[in-house]
């Protein structure tokens, strides 16, 4: 039986576990919400996205008294007053990337400012307080598509100092620079350092 501290961590993606798990190994075991039986889509019914990510982690904490962390992520777009934000996967109404990129590309047709940012906020609910962890990542909107890769939004968002999308990047480049990356090192951080 393992020793190590158990960790959820509130998502049912089993490659952001793996990635997350292999990072913590020595210190946590790192399991999913289906790991731990939980397969109720937990309610996002927060207005930013530090509170739908803090409605994740409480909620597991609530029903199963283990320490838990969450994320939650989106596209601000400054021209659209930071839309579609916490409504980036259902930007149009329907839960389809493809239809939520093209509705966005059709709401920027004419503006100039093309200016945009990813950011993610992680909520760690651990010995009964929660802490807060961000990663963003500034670029621009492009006008049309380019590149296959990824995932959302990444064929028409090109961050600041490359002159490629993310969807034309490696998912190993991605996962150096993007806003997800960086809110995960600021929590594997801080877990490492309180663990010691
Ligand atoms: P989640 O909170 O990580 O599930 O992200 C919510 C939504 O934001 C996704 O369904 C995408 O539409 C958008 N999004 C978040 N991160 C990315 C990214 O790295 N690339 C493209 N779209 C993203």
């Amino acid at each position: 039986m393992s020793t190590k501290n158990k960790l959820v961590f509130a998502t049912n993606n089993v490659h952001k576990t793996d990635e997350v798990a292999q990072l913590l190994s020595l210190a946590y075991e790192v399991v999913n919400l289906k790991d731990i039986g939980c397969l109720v889509d937990i309610p996002e019914t927060g207005n930013s996205f530090a509170e739908n990510a803090s409605l994740k982690s409480k909620y597991v904490v609530d029903n199963y008294q283990l320490d838990c962390f969450a994320d939650d992520s989106g596209l601000e777009v400054e021209a659209l007053n930071n839309e579609p934000g916490i409504f980036s996967a259902r930007y149009s109404g329907v839960k389809d990337d493809l239809v939520n990129l093209q509705l966005l590309l059709k709401n920027m047709e004419g503006k100039s400012n093309r200016k945009a940012k990813f950011r993610t906020v992680i909520s760690l609910m651990k010995d009964g307080e929660n802490h807060l962890f961000e990663g963003e990542i500034k670029g621009q909107i492009r006008t049309t598509v380019s590149g296959t890769k990824g995932f959302g939004y990444d064929p028409i968002f090109e961050p600041d100092g490359y002159n490629i999308t993310f969807a034309e990047m490696d998912m190993e480049q991605k996962n150096k620079i993007s806003h997800r990356a960086i809110a995960m090192g600021k929590l594997i951080d801080f877990l490492k350092s309180s663990a010691k």
